[in-house]
């Protein structure tokens, strides 16, 4: 199994499940929840999720797909920055326990950043942490600058992840974003790691998939998770979808491979705003 592993020792599926766009069309659950058990059955125990997505509806479709195997299961979710305030937030955790059906969230993050102070924030995740219901917490969409801000603040050290659109189209993160995450230990959580399904047909990762007998989308996969400290969760409901990215799992790239991919996606070459879904 390949793991990540988090900066106080915790290792975590490094491939895990998205869940956007889930939970909006009722006649779309039945199939939401069996993609997600396929996923776990096949080693995708990280599952994420947020408050915003569906409006809380995939959180309650990750409450079906998980409900007897909890414990197998890396739960992660999100707090919209609006209610990111000390009160709001524990209101909006104690709101996404219930809908998951759980006593815990393995990692909680910060959806992007608002109008709250960030240390207001940490102060209600630490709470929430002192009383059992998140194990972890951390940000989304923070570029380097958002980082430093938050190592600097009392506590701010304890972030356990940044979640960032990361795939191998849009690279920006490479520049100064990542090293800076692994000097300390912080993974990098890889969000649209398949570019929303639209990448593009007949480049190298076609090349690359042919060599090792897997589709595509499982040569994006296992390029990001090469990097190493680096957790890729694809969203895919089509059971053949779950199934090509779950190869990603196995395929390790050459360096030749690599290589190949480098030429049609190239590295950025200066810094890059941190892109957003
Ligand atoms: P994604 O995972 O890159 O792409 C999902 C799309 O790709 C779906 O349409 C899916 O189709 C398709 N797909 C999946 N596997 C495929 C395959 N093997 N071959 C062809 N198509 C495939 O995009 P995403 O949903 O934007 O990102 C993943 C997750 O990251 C989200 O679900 C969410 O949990 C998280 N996220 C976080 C943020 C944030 O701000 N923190 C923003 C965006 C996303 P089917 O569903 O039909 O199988």
């Amino acid at each position: 199994m390949r793991e990540v592993q988090l900066p106080n020792g915790q290792k975590v599926a490094a491939l895990g499940q998205g869940t956007w766009r889930m939970g909006e069309v009722p006649s779309a659950r039945a199939a939401e929840v069996r993609a997600l058990r396929q996923g776990l059955d096949l080693g995708l125990t990280l599952i994420d999720t947020a408050e915003m997505y569906g409006e809380g509806g995939a959180e309650e479709v990750v409450a079906e797909a998980i409900a007897g195997r909890r414990d197998d299961v890396f739960l992660v979710s999100k707090v919209y920055p609006h209610n990111a305030g000390f009160d709001g937030a524990l209101r909006a955790c104690a709101r996404s326990l219930k809908r998951l059906g759980t006593d815990r969230i393995d990692l909680y993050l910060l959806h992007w950043r608002g109008a709250y102070p960030l240390a207001e924030t940490v102060r209600a995740f630490e709470r929430l942490q002192a009383d059992g219901k998140i194990r972890h917490w951390g940000v989304s969409n923070f570029d380097t600058d958002d980082m430093e801000e938050l190592w600097d603040l009392a506590g701010g050290s304890a972030c356990a992840a940044n979640q960032v659109l990361y795939n191998v189209a849009v690279r920006g993160p490479e520049w100064d974003l990542m090293p800076k995450l692994k000097a300390k230990d912080v993974p990098l959580m890889a969000y649209s790691p398949v570019q929303q399904g639209s990448l593009r047909a007949g480049t190298a990762l076609d090349a690359v998939a042919e060599r090792h007998g897997v589709d595509a989308y499982a040569v994006a996969l296992a390029w990001l998770l090469a990097h190493g400290g680096v957790i890729a969760i694809p969203k895919a409901v089509r059971p053949d979808h779950v199934m090509a990215n779950a190869k990603a799992l196995e395929l390790r790239l050459s360096a030749d491979d690599l290589a190949l991919i480098d030429r049609d996606f190239p590295p950025p070459s200066q810094k890059e705003p941190l892109a957003l879904n």
